[in-house]
């Protein structure tokens, strides 16, 4: 297809305000699939995908349209919505020339249309302001069609009004896709340059990496050069997908595709990287590339200690389709064998421990999620901290933590509510905008590990769900932070260690020495438990013993024998002490590590 013909377009939205259900509407209109083949979220083929109602992996189909007689291709890429995935989508838009905002004309705009507004204007899309779910009896387009407009600077007017539900208003939009979204431009002549956007195990194929070519023509059997780490694979299939894969002759400039070279790890086709020909290489890649970098740790242990063979090959398994999972062997005292796992946030974390449980089941234990810490000590060593238990006891110089921008929109009764959030989790305001009378958006800067404790939940709780939030990554800053661990009989219990803000330890501690006095059952032996910074015990908490009512059996009057018996238990309780070996069911480490 000559490049005048095409138009490569994404949509973006806040998370629920329907994208997969517009794009599900758009492959049924332009025939890519048939009203009997349809199904809700066509493209969101993941399992866990369907069930939350999320899109996780971008996927990218071509779609055949005609305006007034001409025909063109319309390359439509589905962003996944989540900050987790922020860089996905940002790769996403890197393949496109236009983007369809799409905002719930019965909610407005949140902070993630935002978000992904900007990531659209700093990869210079035209953007095409949409209203959508304009069927719901609570929508107000015209309200938000305001809003919107004075967004992005245009006309109330040029917001397009649709519902992806019912189809009203689809076709208008999907030929002021073609009006409005420029062709691709690009020199046909100059060697390859493409750039991955996706990248996606399968298990009889291998990996299949979705392409966007921006300079020059890819074509089968040509063997091709991954920039980033130089590798060279040969192109067994090169195709577009409508809306399941046809192998093709090639892919020149403009379009968007697949390959397929026969790589099993998504590792070594990554998202962002350039792609070219090895017999006419180009020079430079295409700008954007980033490696993932996991921003939240936890330790993952099977419930069962022989499962741990199997969450290994599970990881592994994963690993093919997931660049950004990071993982390495870990032993616990607590909980035996497993591993340290590296994750982009919350929720890829609640993905893959899903995945685990549910296509591999496992049972798992995870511990508490917690950011990497850089730690300088006295002498000018630099530690890189991604569990508690590493946290070096020595002198410490200086303690980095990571520190993320977050942008909250709320409507302005709230504001009060989340400033003082925001200042309970250490945040500092940057600035505050009105959108409308009675919508504010507010800028922190705010610790990545306040963030990704409870942030979320409590912003949802303190504004009536009413709040939404964005962040990035923001460098990091020095904190005071200490490592507080908990004490069993005086042994400390890894699992439970975290590291916290100085003014927050003793919360912790008493929280947790609280909560294991209730989760823990009552021993033969008395069980203290203990929080502790270094050496200096912050809260205990005491597990009374079992009280065994050795007098019952000797009625009667022989004292001797009474007192004998007593001598005896108390012997007993004795040597369980030194032994040290307190019973803790597993119940009560999963119930502690979980927060509430
Ligand atoms: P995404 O997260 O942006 O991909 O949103 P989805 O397409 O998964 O839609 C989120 C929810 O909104 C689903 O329950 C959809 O059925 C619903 N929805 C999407 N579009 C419309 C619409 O035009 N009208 C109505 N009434 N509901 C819609
Ligand atoms: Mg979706």
């Amino acid at each position: 297809t000559p490049p005048e013909a095409i138009r490569n377009f994404c949509i973006i939205a806040h998370i629920d305000h329907g994208k997969s259900t517009l794009a599900d509407r758009m492959l049924q209109m332009t025939g890519v699939v048939d009203d009997r083949a349809m199904r809700a979220q066509y493209l969101d083929r993941m399992d866990i995908e369907r069930e939350r109602g999320i899109t996780i992996k971008s996927q990218a189909v071509r779609m055949p349209w005609e305006l007034e007689g001409a025909p063109v291709v319309l390359n439509m890429i589905d962003t996944p919505g989540h900050v987790d995935f922020t860089y996905e989508v940002s790769r996403s838009l890197a393949a496109c020339e236009g983007a369809v905002l799409l905002v719930d004309a019965a909610q407005g705009i949140e902070a993630q249309t935002l978000a992904n507004l900007y990531l659209a204007m700093e990869n210079e899309l035209t953007v095409i302001p949409v209203l959508n779910k304009i069927d719901l009896p609570a929508a107000q387009p015209e309200k938000y069609a305001e809003e919107l407009a004075g967004l992005i600077g245009c006309e109330p007017d040029d917001c397009f009004r649709v519902s992806g539900k019912t189809g009203v208003g689809v076709e208008p939009l999907l030929d002021a896709i073609v009006r409005q979204v420029p062709a691709p431009t690009g020199d046909a002549d100059a060697p390859a340059r493409a750039m991955i956007f996706d990248s996606v195990y399968d298990t009889y194929r291998g990996v299949v990496t979705y392409v966007r070519v921006v300079d020059g023509n890819l074509n089968p059997r040509e063997r091709i050069v991954m920039m980033s780490t130089k590798a060279t694979h040969e192109l067994l299939e090169i195709g577009v997908i409508s809306p399941e894969p046809v192998p093709g002759k090639g892919l020149g400039v403009g379009e968007v595709g697949y390959l397929i070279t026969g790589v099993k790890d998504v590792r070594q086709s990554r998202v962002g990287d350039t792609v070219t020909n090895l017999a006419k290489p180009a020079s430079a890649p295409l700008g954007g590339y980033r490696d993932p970098k996991p921003m939240v740790f936890s330790g993952l242990f099977p419930l069962d200690g022989s499962d741990y063979p199997d969450l290994r090959e599970a990881l592994d398994k994963l690993k093919l389709n997931d660049a950004a999972l990071v993982y390495e062997p870990e032993t616990s005292v607590a909980l035996g064998f497993g591993f340290r796992c590296g994750f982009l946030g919350l929720l890829h974390l609640e993905i893959v421990r899903e995945r685990l449980e549910r296509e591999f089941g496992l049972e798992l234990i995870s511990t508490q999620p917690n950011v990497v810490y850089d730690v300088t000590m006295d002498d000018g060593t630099e530690i890189v901290v991604t569990n508690p238990s590493e946290f070096p006891g020595g002198k410490v110089a200086e303690v980095r933590e990571p520190k993320v921008r977050a942008t909250i929109l709320a409507p302005s009764e709230y504001i009060g509510a989340i400033m003082e959030l925001c200042q309970g989790k250490r945040g500092t305001l940057l600035g505050m905008d009105y959108l409308s009378a009675e919508r504010v958006e507010m800028r922190y800067t705010l610790p990545l590990a306040e963030v990704v404790f409870d942030f979320f939940d409590q912003l949802k709780s303190r504004t009536r769900g009413y709040a939404s939030l964005d962040y990035e990554p923001d460098g990091d800053q020095v904190a005071d932070l200490v490592k507080v661990d908990i004490l069993l009989q005086g042994e400390t219990v890894d699992a439970f260690s975290a590291i916290v803000h100085k003014d927050k330890a003793y919360g912790y501690g008493v929280m947790m020495a609280g909560k294991l006095k209730e989760l823990i059952p009552r021993q033969q032996f008395e069980v203290p438990i203990q929080a502790a910074v270094g050496a200096r015990v912050i809260a205990r908490e005491n597990i009374r013993a079992i009280r065994k009512d050795v007098l019952a059996k000797c009625y009667g009057g022989d004292i001797s024998r009474k007192r004998k018996l007593l001598e005896k238990q108390k012997a007993g309780k004795k040597r369980m002490k030194n032994i040290g070996s307190v019973e803790v069911p597993p119940e009560a480490f999963i119930a502690a590590l979980t927060s509430d």
